[in-house]
């Protein structure tokens, strides 16, 4: 995410790092190149010269700490100047009507459906009880593909498909909602090609018959420019309530994120960073600038662990630990829950300084589809009882899962390792022996 963008800053810092103070022309110098940058991700000009303009006087006008280099004092004002750029705080969705009704809209392809499933998935895992409603009716597969998604995120959809009235499934689907007592009903509807007038009266007019309490605006932020000025026509027509920047994974240049608040005033809410529907964020300006300037995200990373991981189930996990019995069953799941967190490089960059080291390695999901083809090529007894795969189960399982019989022994001494510790560190005494014993 953003890698481009964090280069080019990384190199206007440079232009004060090995300075000792800040001095006007120092600091001309840093802006220019500054303002280079967020042009280069697609930052809108006007934009791009007004925030360069209030870190220039911040920086000019800050002066007087002494303790902290140059670099570090302007990383600091780029910091809470960025955050403040995308919003300063985050917003939340206002769910205190019942039923809360959202309108989901955007242009064709934006990813209103995925987002629309993802957005169920995260209301449901906070204790509401969504149903969601299926009106995109021109987008062939768009039905079917919400109604795929309602099964694999365990909520329910309302469709229609004899008709191809928007406002009518529209209505049917918050009658069907308040029938069935769900607490939030979220309407996908139909998008276009491109900006065009039947859309906007077709949208205006669902708006003004189901009367939403919030409108998502969904944007491909890989469009950058052209995401702010979709956004500011919609806005004018609609008066969303917030937008919804989709396929950050995939977006090196951050223009999008960076102009659409200054532009159109309504609060990024949340941003889409996968396929997968657990890939959603909350949009926090504060975490993305940091993450931004190449300072990490922990708190993130740590939430997205909180999610994951369910407080029972580490419990009976330690205690299999302690016991020794943790096994390839464990171990396969374990996997699982990591590559639920979201995509791999994702996660390496919200550790502060990994981010830059990453930019350049290939990592993707697939990095566990070796162990895991092992692993599903044991049976159920050499999953629980490892000890027992000796030299001919080891021949049987490579072939079964097309590796080699080296890549099945060292997974099985990896293992072994990897119990060894833990079961050193589910033991106090032990663990603090062997931290006695650490260089
Ligand atoms: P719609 O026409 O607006 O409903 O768009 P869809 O929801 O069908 O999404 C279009 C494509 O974008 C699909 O292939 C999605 O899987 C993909 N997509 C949606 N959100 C994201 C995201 O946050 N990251 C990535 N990488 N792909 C996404």
């Amino acid at each position: 995410m953003f890698e481009n963008l964090q280069d080019k800053l990384d190199r206007a810092f440079k232009v004060l790092k090995g300075q000792g103070n800040i001095t006007e022309i120092n600091v001309a110098e840093t802006m220019k190149e500054i303002r280079k940058a967020l042009l280069d991700a697609d930052v809108n000009y006007k934009t791009a010269k007004t925030f360069t303009d209030q870190v220039k006087e911040k920086a000019l006008g800050s002066n007087v700490l002494t303790s902290i280099s140059p670099g570090q004092l302007l990383t600091k004002i780029m910091n809470d100047e960025l955050a403040a750029l995308m919003g300063g705080e985050a917003t939340e969705l206002d769910l205190k009507n019942n039923p809360t009704i959202i309108l989901i809209a955007g242009l064709n392809g934006a990813g209103k459906t995925t987002f629309t499933g993802k957005l169920a998935l995260h209301l449901k895992s906070k204790g509401k009880k969504p149903l969601m409603v299926a009106g995109d009716v021109y987008r062939p597969a768009a039905v079917d593909q919400l109604q795929v998604l309602g099964e694999q995120v365990g909520v329910p959809v309302y469709a229609n498909k004899e008709s191809k009235d928007p406002v009518a499934i529209a209505l049917e689907g918050i009658a069907e909602g308040k029938r069935n007592n769900n607490n939030v009903i979220i309407v996908d509807t139909a998008g276009r090609l491109s900006i065009d007038e039947a859309l906007m009266n077709e949208i205006s007019e669902v708006k003004a018959q189901t009367k939403p309490h919030e409108i998502l605006f969904v944007v491909d932020s890989m469009t950058g420019q052209d995401a702010v000025n979709t956004a500011k026509v919609f806005n004018d027509r609609l008066d969303f309530t917030g937008v919804v920047l989709t396929k950050l994974d995939g977006d090196t240049r951050g223009g999008a994120a960076l102009s659409i608040k200054s532009v159109v005033d309504k609060p990024i809410k949340f941003i889409g960073t996968g396929e997968k529907m657990e890939a959603l964020d909350v949009f926090y300006p504060d975490r993305m600038a940091s993450r931004i300037l190449g300072m990490g995200d922990v708190v993130s990373l740590v939430e997205r662990a909180q999610q994951q991981f369910d407080e029972k189930e580490a419990a009976e996990l330690q205690k299999k630990i302690r016991k020794n019995k943790f096994d390839f069953n464990d171990f396969y799941n374990q996997i699982q829950q990591i590559k639920k967190m979201g995509n791999m490089k994702d996660l390496m960059g919200m550790i502060p300084g990994v981010g830059k080291m990453m930019k350049n390695v290939d990592i993707d999901d697939d990095a566990f589809k070796g162990v895991e083809s092992i692993i599903q090529s044991m049976t159920p007894y050499e999953k629980e009882n490892p000890d027992v795969i000796q030299q001919s189960r080891r021949i049987r399982i490579a072939k079964g899962s097309g590796n080699k019989v080296e890549d099945v022994t060292k997974l099985l001494k990896q293992f072994e390792d990897m119990r060894k510790v833990m079961k050193q560190f589910s033991n106090p005494a032990a663990a603090a022996k062997m931290m006695r014993n650490m260089p």
